[in-house]
């Protein structure tokens, strides 16, 4: 058996090296005589792994003093709700830059949470950008501004942060976290569902400046960041073989010169993608050119006829998870961070021999 040229939008791709790490401590963790999966998450072992990859996600990050990491349940899509419940209540109130479905979906269980505004929605063109600066209608007074830094569907993402005069950032970075290195001091929180760029799914990863959280004492316990955080991610018991994982794809990131050279990789790849698409008329990239995911490359074929028979072939030759989302049609090529170089390289010459066969 060998392993394929893994394209899935999520759960993804992982380092090999991780799986096989994985696979040689299956059955006994090293001194623990038993799988993470057995043991108990109040454990000296796993109170160190535990440690072990908040340590190494604070460092591939530099994280200043005050971010807190946390690991919970319930993926990015229960962050919809948590983020304003916690955030906001009596007199607060927050603006939302929706950039594609996932900001929408935000967006939405927003408004059933608190006071909430639309600062900028690009949903008029076809969720095919990020909006300027001078598009934004910022709300004084915010007690934070929300946006998706990648949008996986659209295959758009910010190139930098969006401007706000100060007013701190909630990102949902569920599709590119840790692909690149970021200002995290304009971040109150950042979210991600593990299962694009971190680990299997499962886990959800929170990461706030601590004094940015409130405590509202009215919350279900559950649903509180103050828990999470007094517990140190040990209230109830968490995906300790996730949070094991995370790890382990931690440390493989720091051993690729962490986010700086795991960046440098990610540029190439989806530089390799996007110049197929671009030097021909055959292939029509979603994204407008300034707004172009690295981790997520969407485009279209003339025909869907052409598409169905791409994806055909593309599977004859070993490479799978291709096929745009409903929503977007077409093909998308997911890149993160796990992804082998030779995975897009093979893509991209997949590309242009499918391009000259049919154009
Ligand atoms: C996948 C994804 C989600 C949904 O994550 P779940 O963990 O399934 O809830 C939310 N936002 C973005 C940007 C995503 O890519």
């Amino acid at each position: 058996m060998t392993r394929i040229h893994n394209f899935n939008a999520g759960p993804a791709v992982l380092p090999v090296e991780v799986l096989e790490r994985v696979r040689d401590e299956l059955v006994e963790f090293p001194e623990a005589g038993m799988s993470v999966m057995e043991m108990s998450h109040r454990s000296k072992t796993f109170e160190a792994i535990l440690a072990g990859t908040v340590e190494r996600m604070s460092e591939l990050l530099a994280l200043p003093d005050g971010y807190k990491v946390l690991f919970l349940q319930g993926g990015a899509s229960l962050q919809f709700s948590m983020v304003p419940m916690n955030l906001l209540g009596e007199g607060r109130y927050a603006d939302y830059i929706l950039t594609g479905s996932w900001g929408e979906k935000a967006w939405k269980e927003a408004q059933k949470a608190g006071d909430v505004h639309l600062a900028a929605c690009t949903q008029a063109d076809n969720f095919a950008r990020v909006p300027d600066v001078a598009e934004l209608t910022l709300t004084p007074g915010a007690s934070y501004v929300h946006f998706t830094t990648n949008e996986t569907i659209g295959g758009v993402q910010w190139q930098s942060e969006p401007e706000t005069g100060g007013v701190p950032l909630v990102a949902d970075a569920s599709s590119d976290i840790l692909s690149r290195p970021i200002a995290v001091e304009k971040y109150g929180l950042i979210y991600a569902g593990a299962q694009k760029n971190l680990g299997p799914s499962g886990v959800t990863v929170v990461i706030a400046r601590e004094d940015f959280l409130s405590d509202r004492a009215d919350l279900p316990t559950m649903l509180n960041y103050r828990t999470h955080l007094k517990a140190n991610s040990l209230y109830n018991t968490p995906n300790t073989f996730g949070i094991y994982m995370i790890g382990l794809v931690c440390e493989w990131m720091q051993k690729m010169g962490g986010l700086q050279g795991v960046a440098r990789r990610n540029d190439e790849k989806a530089a390799l993608i996007y110049a197929a698409i671009d030097e021909t008329d055959f292939y029509r990239g979603h994204a407008e050119l300034g707004s172009r995911s690295r981790m997520n490359v969407t485009w279209r074929l003339p025909s869907e006829e052409l598409e169905k028979q791409f994806l055909r072939e593309a599977t004859q030759n070993q490479m799978t998870g291709l096929a745009g989302h409903r929503d977007v049609g077409g093909l998308r090529a997911s890149l993160y961070n796990a992804l082998p170089i030779e995975s897009a390289q093979a893509l991209a010459g997949f590309m242009r021999d499918f391009a000259q066969r049919n154009g």
